[in-house]
């Protein structure tokens, strides 16, 4: 750190991505990614005349894409808000709705609290239930911004469309953001109350579901006026912050909605059999509606499995946080990629591989 930094951000705990390792070729199920590439009609929108085309600025308005977005939710243009990546819609929600302070849960997406602590927001994180679901009765704030991940990460588990609903009516007077990052994989997706509650916005991102998480790209659904809050602090700092590339590969990404519904029920169904899987296996495993699961045995501590998991060529996620780390976040990828994992984990609890 220079002297120079402002005091403001000295003590500022920047988020820790994933790690990317590049010594070996690992199996990676750390970052929930997809395991499938883009749809093949999204792959051939990029030819060398769109590369040559990036000599102009993007359209600021992201107009065509919004339209497309809002077309696909039942809703207009002006209830949309794009973002490079879903993070940078977080950023700008706690910038816009964060001074009279933020609550979200305890174990929940570690992003919410360093946006919290970039914006000089006041949080209280809101202690997950034993069974590490989420009480939606302790949600309940007097303009607090609230921050939710539905479902949650990295515990995979959902909450329902009149849990959501009960948030919305306890805090009238709160901007209540759900995070639906991981929602197609299983959840019930909340847009449809956005006509009821102005105070509703949607987080989305192509990143997970979309399997574009380098394209970076993300949207917020939302009440006109939230939207039109949001594309002001957008406009005052970066108004083009998706690249051309990204804008066209994000529109045919949505008239290729079926390819990507059929890639999500795959996952479903591999996070099925690796479920059992795991069980079989003495893990206990939460019930995840995500691209993930979360699981922990008994019989190893959570960090030493990591290490052996990534000693043999497989990258999970582990947190160092005392409730959870025992438990390992494992992406779920393709069948055969998790075929390989069990493989694995059942040679270090074998033995020898300790
Ligand atoms: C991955 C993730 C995001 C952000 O993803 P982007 O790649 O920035 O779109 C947001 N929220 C949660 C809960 C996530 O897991």
């Amino acid at each position: 750190m220079s002297q120079f930094l402002a005091e403001k951000y000295k003590k500022l705990e920047a988020y820790v991505p994933g790690e990317q390792p590049r010594d070996m070729e690992y199996i990676k199920l750390n970052t929930n990614e997809s395991p499938f590439p883009p749809a093949p009609s999204v792959v051939d929108v990029i030819d060398s005349k769109q590369v040559e085309l990036l000599r102009l600025y993007s359209d600021p308005t992201c107009l065509k894409l919004r339209q497309k977005l809002g077309d696909l939710h039942g809703l207009k243009a002006e209830n949309v808000f794009v973002t490079n990546g879903s993070d940078d819609s977080l950023n700008f929600i706690f910038m816009a709705y964060g001074h009279m302070g933020a609550m979200f849960p305890n174990i929940s997406y570690g992003f919410y609290k360093v946006y919290a602590e970039l914006h000089q927001v006041e949080y209280t994180e809101i202690p997950l239930c034993k069974d590490f679901t989420i009480d939606h009765n302790m949600y309940k704030g007097w303009g607090q911004l609230i921050v939710i991940a539905n479902p949650n990460a990295p515990t995979g588990i959902c909450l329902g469309l009149k849990e959501i609903r009960q948030i919305l009516e306890n805090n009238p007077k709160s901007v209540v953001a759900i995070d639906e990052a991981y929602v197609d994989f299983g959840g019930e997706s909340c847009y449809p109350l956005i006509a009821e509650f102005p105070n509703l916005l949607v987080v989305r991102t192509y990143s997970k579901s979309r399997n574009l998480a380098g394209g970076r790209l993300g949207y917020v659904l939302g009440n006109k006026d939230l939207i039109e809050d949001l594309e002001k602090l957008k406009y005052s700092t970066n108004p083009y912050c998706i690249n051309r590339l990204t804008l066209l590969l994000g529109e045919a990404t949505v008239d290729a909605n079926d390819y990507y519904v059929d890639c999500c029920k795959e996952i479903a169904r591999v996070r099925e059999n690796t479920t059992k899987s795991l069980e079989s296996m003495g893990f206990e495993v939460l019930p995840s509606k995500a691209n993930f699961i979360f699981a922990k045995t008994d019989v190893m501590d959570g960090k030493e499995l990591y290490l052996a998991l990534k000693k043999k060529g497989v990258l999970v996620r582990h947190f160092d946080k005392p409730q959870i780390a025992q438990y390992l976040r494992i992406t779920i990828g393709t069948q055969e990629q998790m075929n390989e994992f069990i493989k694995r984990l059942q040679e270090i609890l074998d033995g020898g591989d300790k």
